[in-house]
């Protein structure tokens, strides 16, 4: 019994039927990875050279669901979107390891017992940026960024970013979520033009010194991140 918005089910009845007591239990529990292609450094910034030289490299994982509506391209797109202005903190994205997943529509949507399940089920590095349908939380969010900080009920679920196709201006997003989870901080700002201001924007790109300086230490003391030889 696929557990999903089109059957009219309420959303809360929904979300339990998706977890281990409901669709697991009735055998719809399948997910899958079904392919993997890594995206090295000069696919990421075709054409251009960063503005300074990276002291910290990322390797990123993102995750998607084909029959959620995602497209590779898309996915990629929005990394290199979120590449470019993580570049003004001196973060080069030195891979993106691309996972396609297949499985029951349970998992095309964000839920925090669905989604403990599938990284329970389909382990990825961190950090990881996970691309769903929609999401059956409420309250409901275009994207959601869970680090450290908000994660010790949900171990599983630490160091992952979940953006549904709701969400506008994916690759700024996508930095923004990123963002929180390197820093392991919910915070924002009201600085007009920062990346880290409560509505994402096409403008909103600025990280400031103090801002780049936490990203990258508290990410790599947290192993999201590598700190490259002078
Ligand atoms: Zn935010």
């Amino acid at each position: 019994m696929p557990c999903c918005l089109a059957s009219r089910v309420p959303l809360f009845v929904c979300a339990l039927l998706c977890t281990a007591t409901g669709a697991l239990a009735q055998g719809d529990d399948s997910v899958m990875r079904t392919d993997h292609q890594t995206v090295s450094a000069p696919d990421i910034y075709p054409g251009t050279t960063p503005r300074s030289a990276p002291t910290h490299a990322i390797r990123l994982t993102l995750a998607y669901f084909p029959d959620a509506g995602w497209s590779p391209e898309t996915v990629i797109d929005a990394a290199r979107v979120a590449a470019a202005v993580l570049g003004q903190c001196q973060v080069v994205f030195s891979a993106l390891e691309l996972h396609r997943l297949e499985g029951s529509a349970c998992y095309h949507y964000y839920h925090t017992a669905v989604a403990r399940e599938l990284a329970h089920r389909v382990p990825l590095p961190r950090p990881t940026v996970y691309f769903v349908a929609d999401t059956l939380q409420r309250p409901a969010f275009d994207a959601e960024a869970i680090g450290r900080g908000n994660s010790t009920t949900r171990p599983e679920l630490a160091d992952t970013v979940w953006i549904t196709r709701a969400a506008r201006d994916l690759g700024i997003v996508l930095a923004h979520e990123l963002a929180h989870v390197l820093m392991n901080s919910g915070e924002h700002v009201e600085e007009p033009g920062n990346l880290m201001r409560p509505e994402t924007k096409p403008q909103n790109t600025r990280l400031d010194a103090g801002q780049c300086a936490r990203l990258r230490d508290t990410a790599a003391a947290n192993g999201l991140m590598q700190r490259l030889k002078e």
